[in-house]
């Protein structure tokens, strides 16, 4: 018999549908289900279908009762959550979410197959470089052009998500031969090194971009997807760390450093508290008077168990955690106060310097708390001196120079740290009117061994004086140094020649006796 439903469709695909339906009713005599269908104008639609059997007295034969919802507008408003809710819209990858999903799925497989699975953890280097000298825009177009390349430099059945801002994911699954992995991680790297070039309605950017990579394996450095993710993170940051546009592996001592971080970390965070931190101070003399009339402030951990730990050693983690802020304050008032003793027991234009990382410099509420801690203690601001690093003056922008604007209104000196390592552009020293700069140890250490380096302090010396900037050798260790800085007329000299950094104590004995 023809299927009485026939009269329903419109085309073959139609009569695939209810065919379906009329076979399940020969069973079952009722259906629910989705049906496709062609409307009127010609569009596929999506219907819920549900048909019941009824039985008629009268005529003793069956009737059936269908009715039909048209629910192609839901179906495709749960298809786009779905998507949201799964996929980055702007490059369409997979996002973290599905990402792990995925991993699950295939590190279940894994384990049966016992094949290798790869994570590649990507981020890219100095994205937000892009997006404040280029605009956010062209940082999406950028996005979604990496994207592709990277999506290049796989395989079908690799998994490529964007798992954050600038950080990507990949999954490797099946591989017999782990060194695979590297050869992919080389690809990208080289695919992402030609530039790129992008458009917006303003004009054409040209892009230069790397990224750093970190690599885990399963089932060698863990066969937990949490684990793993944190593994190839921690490459990651280790592939940063060597100088980033590369990529590198986990390791187990890697583990180790980051469980010791971890524990320092915590510590870390009750030092304060715990009165474990204390401030010295370097003398820095004055090469035309041989006076000692300026100090650096440096600070001191003394940890409970673990004895002295270098600032080198928890600088960094306490700017990846937020913490420098509470330190950096602790910091800013220990000298002030000290600043403040001195000048009005020893001598009264002595200034001390307080070094103030780009974390501190970029905190909203850092430079007003520094500076109503001056008013407070009635100190003027002549006698303090910031230290930053250059890359604050190279970003270039309104905000930082109101902070820069704030200290100098204040009578506060502006100091650039380890001059010569960066970018050392001589016209940024003159448009943010910075007062001193401190030539890095680097180049004082090769004063004798390396002619360039010579010539270097010598021509950065003679330009800061043109532009009226004070001018500090750091890391003198040798009198053969401190008499070549005399004769290039540098103005002065830090460094352990003239002594380490010492307690504030004995700094008082020592030279102001
Ligand atoms: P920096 O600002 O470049 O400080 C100079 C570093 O060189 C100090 O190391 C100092 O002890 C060392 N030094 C001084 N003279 C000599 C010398 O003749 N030879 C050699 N080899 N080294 C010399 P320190 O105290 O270990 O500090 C390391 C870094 O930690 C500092 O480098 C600074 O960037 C950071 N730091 C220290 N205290 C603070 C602070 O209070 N706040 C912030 N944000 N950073 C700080
Ligand atoms: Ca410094
Ligand atoms: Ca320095």
């Amino acid at each position: 018999m023809d299927n009485p439903l026939f009269f329903l469709s419109a085309n073959a695909q139609d009569k695939d549908s209810y065919h379906y339906v009329w076979q399940h009713l020969s069973n079952t005599k009722a259906f629910k289900g989705e049906v496709f269908s062609t409307h009127k104008n010609g569009e596929t639609i999506i219907q819920n279908l549900s048909v019941k059997s009824l039985k008629s007295s009268d005529l003793d034969s069956q009737y059936k009762v269908a009715i039909f919802t048209d629910i192609t507008e839901k179906k495709r408003i749960e298809a786009q959550l779905l998507q949201q809710a799964n996929f980055d819209e702007l490059t369409n990858l997979p996002n973290r979410r599905l990402f792990k999903e995925y991993l699950a799925l295939e590190l279940n497989k894994n384990n049966r197959d016992k094949t290798s699975l790869v994570v590649l953890f990507l981020d890219l280097d100095h994205f937000k470089d892009v997006n404040d000298t280029r605009g956010h825009d062209i940082g999406d177009l950028l996005l979604a052009a990496i994207a592709k390349r990277i999506q290049h430099c796989v395989r079908n059945s690799d998994t490529v998500a964007r798992i954050g801002g600038d950080e990507f994911a990949i999954i490797l699954p099946n591989l017999v031969h782990k060194n695979k992995a590297e050869i992919i991680a080389e690809n990208i790297l080289l695919a992402l090194n030609k530039p790129f070039i992008l458009a917006n309605n303003h004009a054409s950017h040209q892009i230069v971009i790397s990224m750093s990579i970190g690599i885990a394996i399963a089932p060698e450095d863990s066969n937990n997807l949490a684990d793993l993710i944190k593994f190839a993170d921690q490459a990651m940051y280790k592939a940063k760390n060597n100088g980033r546009n590369q990529f590198c592996y986990f390791t187990k001592s890697m583990q180790e450093t980051a469980l010791y971080k971890q524990a320092l970390l915590k510590d870390l965070q009750h030092a304060i508290k715990h009165q474990e931190f204390e401030l010295y101070y370097q003398p820095i003399i004055n090469l035309k008077t041989k006076a000692v009339d300026h100090a650096e402030a440096l600070i001191r951990w003394h940890h409970p168990t673990l004895g002295f730990i270098t600032p080198d050693k928890f600088i960094p983690l306490a700017e990846e955690s937020g913490l420098i802020l509470a330190i950096g304050n602790w910091v800013f008032e220990q000298a002030a106060t000290t600043a403040k003793y001195w000048t009005e027991n020893f001598n009264d234009n002595f200034k001390i310097s307080i070094n103030k990382s780009p974390v501190q410099f970029h905190s909203k509420s850092q430079t007003t708390q520094w500076l109503d801690y001056l008013k407070q203690i009635n100190l003027s601001g002549k006698q303090l001196i910031i230290e930053l690093t250059e890359g604050i003056l190279l970003e270039n922008n309104n905000s930082n120079m109101n902070k820069l604007d704030k200290y100098r209104q204040c009578g506060i000196a502006l100091s650039i740290d380890d001059f010569g390592t960066g970018y050392s552009s001589l016209s940024y020293l003159q448009k943010f009117h910075v007062d001193l700069l401190k030539i890095d140890k680097c180049f004082i250490n090769s004063l004798y061994t390396k002619k360039s380096d010579l010539i270097l302090s010598e021509a950065i010396i003679a330009m800061a004086h043109k532009l009226g900037i004070i001018v500090i050798a750091e890391g003198v260790e040798t009198q053969k140094q401190y008499a070549r800085l005399e004769q290039l007329n540098c103005d002065y000299v830090q460094g352990y020649f003239i002594a380490k950094p010492l307690k504030q104590k004995d700094f008082e004995q020592l030279f102001f006796k």
